[in-house]
């Protein structure tokens, strides 16, 4: 690359402005990838990041949903060429020595390199990654409706599989918001009978929109409609799956995927039937496959609102307030 400098959404530090500035465009090293990013996702956990609840190194450039083309290659990269569509996921280099990477479980390895936190993310026009980290983007999907998948929709259609749903069982789905709106679609994609739980009532149609079969209140609602085996926890309250918890089904699973400030206090409905909860992130890159293949073939849309860049400050305010319907994107 001939160009030096490039925009990039930077975070002084803790609970810092995202602050537009001109920074270096990376190098990439011998088995990186140089992406020039078209979309980059805000995800809640850059809120977590930025306002210091999960913890992050600064300065830093944040995002982990990054969708963009290839535009050079280090000299030992032979699975990429340049003009790739790519996005990768939050874990991007783990040790490969330890039990867990040679187990096939890089996740858990606490040597891992995390979009974001140990190096820079995607808000920015540019950004490098280990070729070996990237997934190619299905030429039908476009870089906008990819990149919140990389993120949300793997969380979500992973979070389902964790669950080892049977068929027959039904599935229901706490909380419409950036995660939820995408459980709905993923779960009725796979062919469940799906239930959105929401208190909003603003919400309801939209949901119905989406493809739930039922719309309820509670869980209490939700155990007056039978019930479900699998609840999705979606979105910002523990409360709200606790709640829901009333309407699990005997050796029902609670897939925990969002994570709240407030306690979690499980009831004891949970040990009467035998419930489970399973704490759940985004678990192989299969899913990923998957969750961008299904969103390719039209059974899942992500709804966004997109930003140019130069205002990743006020699109950041929306999905911080949780204004934003219901992934907020950067375009560059
Ligand atoms: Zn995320
Ligand atoms: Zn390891």
């Amino acid at each position: 690359m001939n160009a030096c400098c490039m925009k990039a959404v930077v975070i002084p530090h803790v609970r810092g402005a995202w602050t537009v500035s001109q920074v270096a465009i990376p190098e990439p090293k011998h088995d990186e990838v140089l992406i020039k990013l078209h979309a980059s996702g805000i995800c809640y956990s850059d809120v977590h990041l930025t306002q210091g609840s999960l913890p992050g190194k600064f300065p830093q450039i944040l995002g982990h949903e990054p969708a963009g083309e290839i535009v050079a290659v280090g000299a030992a990269v032979t699975s990429r060429t340049v003009g790739d569509r790519v996005g990768l996921a939050w874990n991007q280099r783990s040790c490969g020595r330890c039990e867990w990477c040679l187990g096939g479980r890089p996740r858990f390895c606490l040597h891992g390199i995390s979009t974001g936190i140990e190096v820079a993310g995607s808000h920015a026009e540019y950004m490098s990654a280990p070729a070996d980290a990237t997934m190619l983007i299905p030429d039908a999907l476009s870089y906008e409706q990819a990149a919140p998948i990389f993120c949300a929709g793997y969380t979500v259609w992973g979070g389902l599989q964790y669950a080892d749903p049977k068929p027959h069982e039904r599935v229901a789905v706490v909380g419409i918001g950036g995660l939820g709106h995408l459980a709905v679609q993923y779960a009725k994609a796979a062919g469940f009978e799906t239930i959105a739980v929401t208190h909003s009532p603003d919400k309801r149609a939209l949901a119905t929109q989406l493809g739930a079969d039922a719309v309820v209140e509670s869980g209490a609602e939700l155990a007056a409609l039978g019930g479900a085996d699998i609840i999705l926890g979606t979105g910002n309250s523990h409360q709200a799956m606790v709640d829901a918890i009333a309407g699990l089904r005997p050796e029902g699973r609670l897939v925990w995927m969002g994570v709240a400030e407030d306690p979690f206090v499980v009831p004891a409905r949970l040990f009467e039937q035998r419930g489970r909860i399973v704490a759940s992130g985004q678990n192989g890159a299969q899913y990923l496959y998957e969750a961008l293949d299904l969103a390719a073939r039209g059974k899942v849309r992500v709804m966004e609102e997109c930003f140019p860049i130069d205002q990743a400050a006020e699109a950041y305010e929306r999905v911080a307030t949780g204004k934003a319907l219901f992934r907020a994107v950067l375009v560059m």
